[in-house]
């Protein structure tokens, strides 16, 4: 009996059948909003359009104004205390607040801040770099990510994230953070120098808490972010056949639902409590994912326009990590399988 020609799967649209299977592109922030909740995630990265999310909070008005002052103090003639608490004036955005007495006192306690913080500072030592994409490629991911300041202190490179909130940092929030441990990858990957030292700079209270990593350490959390990528991966593509599915998207519900951007949106969420006003992280201790930039839902995008931006801007002679060797000093770069 005549065997007729060998069945092959429909094509799947827009993937060539055969083609290796794309790197799965990922920001701290999408990577993180899954971890926190596959709810939120859908409504921040699947939906569209996507659901409204509510109006800017203060705490997250605060920390646009100190993250802009603290890039911009660089680029003045004189880099005084003044300079930088004329940048946050400069900068302050009147969102969110209770009211404009709130306001103004918020604005002039960020300006002492970050006047404070500056002081701490050599300012005749530029950082190599200040709100710099950064991205590498492994075998199945391609991360993307923005670093608040990159400095080089006498040749080793250190990875500076600037945390706004009231909460205290440790230094096992440095150790255990993904995103900077991704982002020294980066920078090994980007300069072809090992990236070991991540810091944590508190500007309310000039504290630093930090971390060393070493190649092994970095190489897990490479691995942990390939890990939550495959988990994507498969939610998205359920999501895109309309896979009904909704165990995929469970909502997690926690006491993050009451600062939740899409609550209005969640049953569930709307639960676990009331809603908080848009001033309360000013004045709680609150949870630092509540006012963790990289976390705040495409709120400020600090992780980059998209894609095609950080990664072009990120990958100097990359291409896929593994085998490339171009790791630096002989090092074990921790993107390489
Ligand atoms: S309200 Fe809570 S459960 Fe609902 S999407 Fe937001 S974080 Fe998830």
């Amino acid at each position: 009996m005549s065997q007729g020609p060998a069945t092959r799967p429909a094509p799947v649209q827009g993937v060539f059948v055969g083609m290796p299977t794309p790197l799965y592109a990922a920001s701290p922030s999408r990577l993180l909003a899954w971890l926190d909740c596959p709810r939120r995630y859908r409504f921040a990265y699947l939906d569209r359009p996507r659901p409204p999310a509510r109006p800017q909070r203060a705490h997250t008005s605060v920390g646009v104004a100190v993250h802009n002052a603290l890039r911009d103090w660089w680029d003045q003639p004189q880099r005084s205390a003044e300079a930088a608490a004329a940048l946050v004036g400069r900068s302050w955005i009147d969102l969110g607040f209770r009211d404009s007495e709130q306001s103004r006192r918020w604005r002039e306690r960020s300006q002492a801040e970050v006047a404070a913080y500056v002081r701490g500072l050599d300012a005749t030592v530029p950082p190599l770099g200040l709100e710099r994409t950064a991205a590498f490629k492994t075998s199945v991911l391609a991360f993307f990510g923005r670093i608040d300041r990159l400095d080089d202190r006498a040749g080793q490179l250190v990875v500076v994230d600037y945390k706004t909130g009231r909460h205290r940092l440790t230094d096992e929030d440095a150790r255990t953070s993904l995103p900077l441990a991704l982002y020294a990858a980066a920078v090994w990957k980007m300069f072809r120098r090992p990236c070991l030292r991540v810091e944590l700079h508190h500007v309310p209270t000039g504290t630093i808490a930090a971390f060393e990593h070493t190649s092994e350490s970095l190489t897990r959390k490479v691995r942990e972010a390939e890990s939550i990528a495959a988990d994507l991966r498969r939610a998205d593509a359920r999501y895109a056949a309309q896979v009904p599915d909704a165990a995929s998207f469970t909502p997690r519900v926690s006491p993050l639902c009451q600062w939740c951007d899409y609550r209005a949106h969640c049953r569930e969420g709307q639960q676990a409590g009331p809603e908080k006003v848009s001033w309360a992280a000013l004045e709680e201790n609150t949870d630092d994912r509540v006012t963790d930039e990289t976390q705040s839902g495409g709120r400020i995008d600090r992780d980059g326009g998209g894609w095609a931006d950080g990664f072009e801007d990120g990958s100097e002679g990359d291409g896929h990590a593994e085998g490339d060797g171009d790791s630096g000093a002989g090092a074990h770069h921790p993107a390489q399988s």
